[in-house]
Formats: structure tokens, C-alpha cells, sequence
């Protein structure tokens, strides 16, 4: 799911919104309604990140990505 988190740069808050296509030009915040929002490196795509990296760290040399029965 393509979730990015945003801040706003008018009072701070962040919030995460689901962006589809083009829709990251029309994110507006969702306290203030103000359109001035800066994406931010999302913490969703960070967390799945190392969670990747930890299944990898578990792959064996079969799949080389920890999804087949003989890595664990
Ligand atoms: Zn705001």
C-alpha cells in the first residue's frame, strides 16, 4: 500500500495518507487544511524495511529471501 507520512508546515502536524496516482500534489493536512505538507521518509516504509532486511538475514541459499520452508 502506498502510505507516505506528511508534515505540515503550517502547525506541525504529521499524518499518513494513502496516495494513489497523483494524488500526493493534492495532500492537504488534515488539521488545518493548509496544502503546505512536505512528505516525509515514512516510518511505515522504514519498519517494513527492516523487517525485510531480517527476513532476508534468515534466507537460506535455496530462495535467497527466507519465504521457503528449509529457511527457518
Ligand atoms: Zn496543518
Amino acid at each position: 500500500m502506498p502510505i507516505f507520512e506528511f508534515q505540515c508546515e503550517e502547525c506541525g502536524e504529521v499524518f499518513e495518507e494513502l496516495i494513489l496516482g497523483d494524488d500526493k500534489d493534492k495532500v492537504i493536512c488534515k488539521k488545518c487544511k493548509s496544502s503546505k505538507v512536505k512528505k516525509l521518509i515514512s516510518q511505515v516504509a522504514f519498519k517494513s524495511g527492516n523487517k525485510f532486511t531480517s527476513s532476508v538475514g534468515s534466507a537460506c541459499s535455496t530462495c535467497k529471501g527466507g519465504t521457503c520452508s528449509s529457511c527457518h
